[in-house]
């Protein structure tokens, strides 16, 4: 199995440092809000990548956080006039069923920030003693840059070209730094903001402090793979690596694997242009497994530009995958006969072609564009080849296998009965109609109908309500 890794700029033969296992960190959002298909992209790569590792027999410990402690948050709870915490408590939830939503397994272990500030103190405490980093008179504490000899290996900048880029910003007043390269660990408390006690000051953690020590505290000193979005290079994965390496004495993270942007109507999503698109607004068009195909349609080093056609492509050919799942069911159930003949064992061998062909594109750097256009040969070969007369065991291992691949990407080619809130509010809407016009046959058979998918409807006084069973 060959991964790019962003360290090397290379493709690299992945060889785990303990045999059979992986040791993966995965940057997760800052939750002061929905999220949007930006967050998505390496959510979905990510879990796609450790399922691929399972599929291949290794045992992953997939551990990604939530930074719950961040000024965005802290903003949006002052304007509601509520916690930090409740807007961070709330946004994870959210942020959760969209995951489920989108097929994404838990992860191992979801560290918060909050609840790591123990180890961060002792982290920084660690740099300070080695003098690596530096508290200032306010009790700001920074990690001193140019100490550390290889910062910029990541993102192959050089400590010169930073320098000068820095130069012009050193005016703009954090003159109590030793140099406009060091980067904050510790900063002081603002009034009603949440803080801790520390040996500097009451403050809250930097951002780039939380990752390096959830990652020591759930998967050691040295890991396989660390992972995020290529906005994340530099600074922030750089300042992980510094803090990391200068603190354990060890080679932070073997392999470091980025997703590209996602575009919106070919153009960069931004607050400016309002273009934001959450997945919760998604998933009322689409069920999210389509965003999913969606972003697996494409390799995680490509910008992917997001437009309605494509979508609508995406669900088109999701359904080619499903239909002909469903087929398979059917004749799976209806066949005449149990065991394959000979012809069918035969063509079974055939079909192993396209496993082979889907392995290969996953092999070589996750390539599940590839991967889906073996998925949808199989799904050719098995609409060419399985009719009423078919074997129960013949249309039974096509099945099998076509599902097995698309967990692999988390896709579900068994399609779900489920149906969308959108669907529901158009059936009710469809109900009051005919109840308006008398007919109440037809609302009658909206209820059942609805019933039958396990929505269950409530006449109020306020109007109609509905629930999951
Ligand atoms: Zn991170």
């Amino acid at each position: 199995m060959k991964l790019f890794n962003t360290l090397t700029r290379r493709k690299e033969e992945f060889v785990p440092l303990e045999e059979g296992k992986v040791r993966m960190y995965v940057c997760g959002p800052t939750v002061y809000n929905l999220i949007h298909i930006g967050n998505a992209r390496p959510m979905i790569i990510f879990d796609t990548v450790r399922r691929y590792m399972e599929y291949k027999g290794y045992e992953v410990n997939f551990v990604s956080n939530f930074t719950d402690v961040d000024d965005k948050i802290i903003k949006k709870a002052i304007e509601e006039g509520v916690s930090a915490q409740e807007i961070s408590e709330r946004y994870i939830s959210e942020c959760r069923k969209d995951m489920d939503g989108m097929n994404v397994k838990p992860a191992t272990t979801n560290p918060q920030a909050t609840q790591e500030i123990g180890g961060m103190i002792s982290m920084i405490q660690t740099l300070v003693d080695k003098g690596y980093a530096y508290p200032a008179a306010d009790g700001t504490v920074y990690f001193r840059v140019k100490k550390f000899k290889e910062y910029g290996k990541l993102s192959h900048k050089n400590l010169d070209d930073l320098q000068s880029g820095f130069r012009s910003l050193q005016v703009s007043g954090e003159d109590q730094k030793e140099d406009p390269l060091d980067f904050v660990l510790w900063k002081p408390k603002k009034e009603g903001e949440p803080s801790w006690p520390s040996p500097w000051c009451d403050g809250r953690p930097g951002w780039h402090i939380e990752c390096s020590v959830m990652a020591k505290k759930y998967l050691g000193d040295e890991i396989d793979i660390h992972a995020g979005g290529e906005d994340l290079i530099f600074p922030h994965h750089e300042n992980e690596i510094a803090q990391s390496e200068c603190c354990n004495d060890k080679i932070f993270a073997k392999y470091w694997m980025h997703n590209a942007f996602l575009n919106i109507d070919n153009r960069k999503m931004s607050k400016s242009l309002g273009n934001f698109r959450t997945v919760r607004e998604i998933s009322e068009q689409y069920d999210l497994q389509v965003l999913r195909f969606f972003m697996l349609n494409a390799h995680y080093r490509s910008p992917l530009n997001f437009s309605a056609d494509l979508m609508e492509a995406a669900k088109n050919a999701l359904e080619r995958i499903t239909d002909a799942a469903a087929n398979l069911k059917d004749r799976k159930a209806a066949a005449q006969t149990e065991a394959a003949t000979d012809a069918e064992k035969e063509l079974l061998a055939q079909s192993q072609e396209f496993v082979k062909k889907f392995e290969e594109a996953m092999d070589d750097d996750f390539n599940t564009a590839d991967a889906l256009a073996a998925i949808f040969e199989l799904v050719k070969f098995a609409n060419t080849n399985v009719s009423e007369e078919s074997s129960s065991e013949f249309a039974g291992v096509l099945l099998d296998t076509m599902v097995k691949l698309c967990d692999v990407l988390g896709l579900k080619a068994e399609k779900k009965e489920e149906i969308l809130d959108k669907e529901i509010e158009d059936l009710i809407a469809e109900r009051q109609e005919a109840r308006k016009a008398k007919n109440f046959a037809r609302a009658d058979e909206i209820r059942d109908e609805l019933l039958a998918k396990g929505i269950i409807l409530k006449d109020t006084r306020e109007g109609v309500k509905w629930k999951r069973a």
